[in-house]
C-alpha cells in the first residue's frame, strides 16, 4: 500500500478553517519560505531532530553511525563554535539509516517524518468526529505542500468526503493548475497562501516565481469555491501599509471572488526546530509580531469590502 511523509496530526486546531479542525501535515514542499514555522515539513524525506537539552553525550550514537556522520564533541576551552561541546550531525554525510535514532536511549534523537497510508490517516482523523459536529470543523490537509503529493492527497481528500468530513485544503498554489484543479474539487474551502504580490520580493524569500501562483489564485476564484487567503506577514518582507494597499487592490481585481482573508502575524516559536534540525535561520533575528499591529493592514482590506481577520480565527466572533 502506498504510504506518504507525514510530520504531524494536529488535532483541536482553531486557526485552519471553521470549527474544530485535524490538521494533517504532510512532509514535503517546492518552496522554501525563509520564515517557515514547520521547516521540517521543506524536505520530502525523513529528518533527525537532534534536541541538545536531552542529550547527556553517552556517545552511543557515534558508536553506530557507520559512515561517521556524527562530530565528537569539542570541549568549548578548544574551540570558538557555538555549542561546541554537543556532538553535531554531519547532515550531508548521513545517509539517513537512523541506527542513531535507535541506539539514542535518551530522546534526544527523533525522526520527523513518519509514512503513513491513506486508511491510517483517515482513521487518525476520525478520532476526533466527535469535536466536528457542533462546531463545523473537520480536516485540514496541509503541509508541507499538498499539491506536492498530487495522487495521494487526492486519495485522502477523497476518502474524508466519503466519510462526511468538512474538508480545507490548505496549499500554496505553486503547483501545475491540472493537479490543483482536480485536488479543489474535493476541498469545501480553499486555504489560500499569499505570500508576496512582487514577483523578485517572492523569488528572495520563498525560492520561487509568484507568476504561477498569481494565475492559479485567478483561476481558483471563477470556479464558485470558498477561499480563505492567508497572508503570513512577515517584518521587512510585507508589513508595510502601502504594501497591504497593493495587496488589497491585486485581490479586488481577480477574476471572480475570495471569501476572507487571514493576516497571520509572523512568530519565532519555531528557533528550536531549525537548532534540532541542524539549520541556520536567515530570520532567527527577527522578534514575533504581536498581533494587534495587523490590525491596522486588516482594515485596510476590511476597508476594501474583505471579511479579515487577525490569526485566522476559524470561530465567529
Ligand atoms: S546517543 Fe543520544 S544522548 Fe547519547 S550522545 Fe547521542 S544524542 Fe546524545
Ligand atoms: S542516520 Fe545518519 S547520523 Fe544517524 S547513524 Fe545513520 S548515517 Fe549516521
Amino acid at each position: 500500500m502506498q504510504k506518504v511523509l507525514v510530520t504531524d496530526i494536529q488535532r483541536y486546531a482553531v486557526n485552519d478553517g471553521p470549527g474544530f479542525r485535524t490538521n494533517v501535515f504532510l512532509k514535503g514542499c517546492p518552496l522554501a519560505c525563509k520564515w517557515c514555522h514547520n521547516p521540517e515539513t521543506i524536505a520530502a524525506y525523513p529528518e533527525i531532530y537532534w534536541k541538545n537539552r536531552l542529550c547527556v553525550q553517552c556517545g552511543a550514537c557515534l558508536e553506530v553511525c557507520p559512515v561517521d556522520a556524527i562530530n565528537p564533541p569539542i570541549p568549548p576551552e578548544e574551540s570558538q563554535l557555538e555549542n561546541s561541546s554537543y556532538h553535531k550531525i554531519i547532515r550531508d554525510r548521513c545517509d539517513r539509516c537512523l541506527k542513531c535514532v535507535d541506539a539514542c536511549k535518551y530522546g534526544a534523537l527523533e525522526i520527523t517524518g513518519s509514512e503513513m497510508s491513506v486508511e491510517e490517516i483517515i482513521k487518525e482523523v476520525l478520532k476526533d468526529s466527535m469535536f466536528y459536529s457542533n462546531s463545523g470543523g473537520g480536516l485540514t490537509l496541509s503541509g508541507g505542500e499538498p499539491t506536492a503529493h498530487a495522487e495521494f492527497s487526492e486519495e485522502i481528500l477523497k476518502s474524508a468526503k466519503k466519510k462526511g468530513l468538512h474538508v480545507c485544503l490548505d496549499t500554496n498554489g505553486f503547483a501545475k493548475w491540472e493537479i490543483l484543479e482536480k485536488l479543489v474539487g474535493y476541498a469545501d474551502i480553499i486555504l489560500f497562501d499569499l505570500k508576496h504580490i512582487d514577483n523578485d520580493k517572492h523569488i528572495e524569500m520563498t525560492g520561487a516565481s509568484n507568476k504561477l501562483i498569481k494565475e492559479n489564485l485567478d483561476k481558483l476564484t471563477v470556479l464558485n469555491k470558498d477561499i480563505w487567503i492567508r497572508v503570513p506577514v512577515i517584518p521587512e518582507f510585507n508589513d508595510s501599509i502601502d504594501y497591504h494597499e497593493r495587496a488589497a487592490d491585486f485581490l479586488n481585481g481577480l477574476s471572480g471572488k475570495i471569501t476572507r482573508i487571514d493576516l497571520l502575524p509572523f512568530h519565532n516559536w519555531c528557533q528550536d526546530k531549525y537548532k534540532w534540525l541542524g539549520i541556520k535561520w536567515p530570520l532567527a533575528h527577527l522578534e514575533s509580531l504581536d498581533p494587534s499591529f495587523l490590525e491596522i493592514p486588516a482594515e485596510i482590506y476590511r476597508g476594501k469590502g474583505f471579511e479579515t481577520t487577525v490569526g485566522g480565527s476559524g470561530f465567529e466572533e
